[in-house]
């Protein structure tokens, strides 16, 4: 029952109104069950081809989020069920997410992914490319496609305050695009950021959203 105990304690410490989303991957369907059985229905994986022998598997109340990079022939497999896509990085995956919105007669709920940590090696549009994407006139043509907000992910370091800082960057530049692009759109209001080593300080500077594997279901 430490999943369960560990989702208990974790969630107790999360403010209402913020959305845990339990990280699962490399973790087995029975490893997830234990969390579902626990009462939680919110789950994220990062590749689509470990999310989908899951979805098949597990109980199909499950809202899936797909958190980790998303190529775009690999769309077309979770669109008829994906809750949410926090990985958006490129105007080229936006479209292609459209066109199966559009196939599947829905609005395919995303986050765009914003580059905020040092390491070059992290996926996500640097702050031009997000304004460049959100000014494009293809954009507007994109019914299918919600833009709900924005995800990050913070460096991988001991240096708390960095982290923190790098936070509360991301956050500054959530309330910069939702006052230019997306003012009196009231669902855009998601920021996700924190995992478990961060979550803590993601809340503390606006998170909404926090994406937490390990400190769940124990080490990868
Ligand atoms: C793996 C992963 C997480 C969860 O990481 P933990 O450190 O295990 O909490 C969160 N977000 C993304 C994008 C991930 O790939």
């Amino acid at each position: 029952m430490v999943v369960k105990d560990n989702l208990q304690k974790i969630s107790a410490t999360l403010p209402t109104g913020i959305q845990l989303v339990a990280v699962t991957k490399t973790k087995s369907p029975e490893q997830i069950m234990e969390a579902y059985n626990a009462g939680h229905r919110v789950f994220g994986e990062s590749k689509a081809q470990e999310l989908l022998p899951k979805y098949e598997v597990l109980p199909k109340d499950i809202r899936w989020h797909m958190v980790g990079h998303l190529q775009t022939n690999k769309v077309k497999y979770i669109a008829p069920f994906i809750a949410m896509i926090h990985s958006v990085d490129s105007l080229k995956l936006l479209k292609v997410i459209n066109k199966e919105g559009i196939k599947n007669d829905r609005d395919i709920p995303c986050l765009l992914q914003i580059h905020i940590a040092e390491e070059s090696t992290k996926f996500g549009l640097d702050a031009d490319e997000c304004v460049h994407l959100l000014e494009s006139e293809d954009l507007r043509n994109m019914q299918h496609v919600d833009i709900r907000g924005l995800m990050g992910m913070a460096t991988y370091t001991e240096d708390t305050e960095k982290v923190r800082r790098e936070f509360r960057q991301l956050k500054t530049f959530f309330e910069t695009i939702r006052n230019r692009f997306f003012p009196g759109k009231e669902s855009f209001k998601e920021l996700s950021m924190g995992m478990s080593d961060d979550y803590f300080l993601g809340i503390e500077e606006g998170s909404t959203m926090v994406r937490i594997g390990s400190a769940i279901f124990g080490d990868r």
